[in-house]
């Protein structure tokens, strides 16, 4: 017997149908022994319909008001989950975030999890209950409701599973696991048996959607084993296949020993690249360049400041392009004002791909394979940057597609 938490998404919860199927999951695994702790999301589109009432009144609603609102999807699910349960003979109690509590900071619409007193969800559990609990949501220390940022049920899901102790955390979504790259962009995609915690938070971070990246931070925090797994099998398929199904983020390096020196493919199609030509080559520069854009709460990533000829220097970084206007508009002002550069230029049709594999740190020879590869499809590198374990290219968006599908041929990640 063990205690496990199972989380599912949005689309696993989108019907009252589907929301009987996740009940039937779940009694099958608590008939089995375990004790279960469900954290559901939404029912799909539900915080999107939400959030668009809230911005029928007004443009930019108050953040606390407009957690108020979004977190109530959450609290539909998890009765209907209740009532599900209680309709096949099963125990079962659902509560809210601040019910539970789980307690959050203020920073409402991005709030951060700062601890989850599990008294009373022990105590049902102990009492053989199914205990269902709300994700995306919990209480300030005033009491007040505060939200985790979008796809915040990953997170709460990993967040209890790491207070209660649990074995595992099963994130079941509508895909069946963590896959090389996108198989919408390459049809040999191949599922990952397991991936390790500091690889699926690079791909998290370089763009793969499968899980809110903080959820993974939780589980690297924790040495929480979560697994990515579908909801969209037999609910009732044998419980052991179910349970090695999907992928796994583990924590053991060693069993990657014998793999690949690359594990996926990671892709962001929509970057922006900004270039200050001709700044002046003294100590400061890049602080007055980035700091306004830091100032307006936009993420830079990538940054290459040349070597300086007769004092002179280009400084080119990038932007999600979503801000890549609000980016010009704010440089144009500072930079302009304060630094006395040449022009500012920029590219919003530029898009990043990742290698990204813990086995680069004990094998030479992965960035020359890559850039082998780009070479050989004629593929022009703009700028690049490294961590210990991947490699990033920023190149035109027109040969996004292709640059994933000779890198994944290149390095042979449709074989097992
Ligand atoms: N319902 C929330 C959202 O749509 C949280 C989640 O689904 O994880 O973002
Ligand atoms: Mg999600």
């Amino acid at each position: 017997m063990a205690l496990i938490v199972h989380k599912y998404g949005g689309t696993s919860m989108g019907s009252t149908e589907r929301i009987k199927n996740v009940a039937k999951r779940v009694a099958k695994w608590h008939d089995a022994g375990h004790q279960v702790v469900v954290v559901p999301s939404a029912m799909s589109g539900e915080t999107n319909r939400l959030i668009g009432l809230a911005r029928e009144i007004m443009e930019q609603p108050d953040p606390r008001e407009l957690d108020m609102i979004a977190s109530t999807g959450e609290q539909v699910s998890v009765a209907l989950l209740s009532m599900a349960l209680h309709g096949i003979g099963k125990e079962a109690v659902s509560y809210a975030g601040w019910q539970v509590p789980i307690i959050t900071d203020s920073a409402f619409t991005k709030a951060r999890i700062r601890s989850i007193d599990d008294a009373k969800v022990r105590k049902d559990l102990d009492s053989g209950r199914i205990v269902i609990i709300t994700g995306f949501q919990g209480v300030d220390g005033e009491g007040n409701i505060a939200t985790l940022g979008r796809g915040g049920s990953d997170t709460s899901a990993v967040a209890i599973a790491a207070a209660l102790k649990a074995a595992e955390c099963l994130i079941y979504t509508d895909v069946d696991g963590v896959y090389t790259t996108d198989p919408r962009v390459v049809s040999e995609a191949r599922r990952l048996k397991t991936v390790t915690f500091e690889e699926m938070l690079e791909m998290a971070s370089l763009g793969s959607k499968v899980l809110q990246i903080r959820s993974v931070e939780f589980a690297g925090n924790y040495r929480m084993p979560t697994r990515v797994l579908s909801s969209l099998t037999d609910p009732l398929m044998p419980l052991e296949e179910e349970a090695n199904s999907g992928t796994l983020i583990s924590f053991e390096e060693d069993t990657h020993m014998e793999q690949a020196t690359i594990t996926g493919i990671a892709f962001n199609r929509d970057e922006a690249k900004i270039t200050v030509m001709a700044v002046p080559d003294r100590p400061g520069i890049a602080y007055q360049i980035l700091g306004p854009v830091a100032d307006a709460n936009i993420e830079v990533d990538m940054i290459i400041q040349n070597q300086s000829v007769d004092g002179k220097t280009d400084f080119t970084f990038t932007v999600p392009r979503g801000e890549y206007v609000k980016a010009m508009e704010v440089l144009n002002e500072s930079v302009k004002a304060h630094i006395g550069s040449g022009n500012i230029v920029g590219d919003a049709k530029v898009s990043k791909v990742s290698v990204v594999g813990v086995g680069m740190r004990s094998h030479v020879g992965v960035a020359s394979q890559m850039f082998r590869t780009l070479s050989e499809e004629g593929i022009n590198i703009q700028m690049i940057s490294t961590s210990e374990i991947k490699i990033s290219v920023l190149i035109d968006e027109k040969y996004m597609e292709l640059a994933v599908r000779a890198l994944h041929k290149a390095f042979g990640l449709e074989k097992a």
